[in-house]
């Protein structure tokens, strides 16, 4: 749970660098090397550099919460969630999106190819005054992070951080059957930690709360066996790369959102 969870507030990750850092990277630019750094895109206009930031973590772990409130508080940041392009896309019955309603209604993956046409279009309209770019629930297997380096190297953007939010399985089936979503505005909420001011009813825009149809207890399992059999394997993936930072997911929501803050 996010307010009423009982595991004690770890420091935020930067404050542990003196001593037991958390942080696993080989060597890693600093935010101010990013700011100042400058690539040459194709049409040998000089642009600013973009960071991408991927947000791993099983359903219910707080990846999109934590990225609308970083967002919020910094406007150079841009956010998008793999599902929420995909649910959009079912909604409007698009060729993809009729593709991909059979594997989500299963809680299993879409293809790769699907979906990574969808995040390279995205970050293709996203990137102007971005200073970084946090990608939730994308990429989920490894062949689509490398889809991901090959889509970044043309779009002069680097991964600069991978972000494993650590919950265990009792909080994030918990948190996802309280979990509620506003389908006008898509504006988040928990039923007891994260709960609307009129029950049912969506602070920003007014409509009435859903709960996902795919946040039903056997399609929650079968996602969570999903993302430890194809997405885990990603951990291995950017450790080596030297960009994996482990953040707890646990406790209050500031605190992990401060969490992943200092870890990009
Ligand atoms: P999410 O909202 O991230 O929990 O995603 C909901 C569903 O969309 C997942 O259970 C998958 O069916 C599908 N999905 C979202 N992102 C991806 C992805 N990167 N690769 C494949 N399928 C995805």
């Amino acid at each position: 749970m996010y307010s009423q969870e009982k595991t004690p507030m770890k420091k935020p990750v930067c404050q542990e660098r003196g001593g037991n850092a958390r942080t696993e990277r080989k060597s890693a630019a600093t935010a101010k090397d990013f700011a100042l750094r400058r690539v040459r895109g194709p049409d040998k206009v000089t642009r600013p550099y973009m960071k991408i930031v991927v947000l791993l973590g099983g359903p219910g772990s707080g990846k999109g919460t934590i990225a609308t409130r970083l967002v919020a508080a910094d406007r150079t940041f841009r956010h998008v969630s793999s599902g929420d392009l995909l649910r959009e896309a079912v909604r409007l019955q698009t060729d993809a999106g009729r593709e991909a309603d059979g594997y989500m209604k299963r809680g299993e993956l879409v293809p790769d190819e699907l979906v990574a046409a969808m995040i390279r279009e995205w970050m293709g309209r996203s990137g102007e005054g971005a200073s970084t770019l946090l990608l939730d629930g994308f990429p989920r297997t490894v062949r689509q992070a490398e889809i991901l380096d090959e889509t970044a190297a043309g779009c002069g953007a680097e991964l600069s951080a991978a972000v494993l939010l650590e919950v265990d399985d009792a909080t994030l089936f918990d948190r996802i059957a309280g979990r509620r979503g506003c389908p006008g505005c898509g504006a988040g909420y928990h039923v007891t930690n994260i709960p609307p001011k009129r029950e049912g009813v969506c602070d920003v825009c007014g409509s009435a709360l859903v709960t996902r149809k795919d946040d039903s207890f056997e399609t929650v399992r079968n996602r969570l066996e999903v993302y430890r059999n194809q997405t885990l394997p990603l951990i291995d993936f950017y450790r080596a790369r030297g960009v994996l930072r482990r953040v707890a997911g646990t406790g209050p929501i500031e605190g992990s959102v401060d969490r992943v803050r200092c870890a990009i």
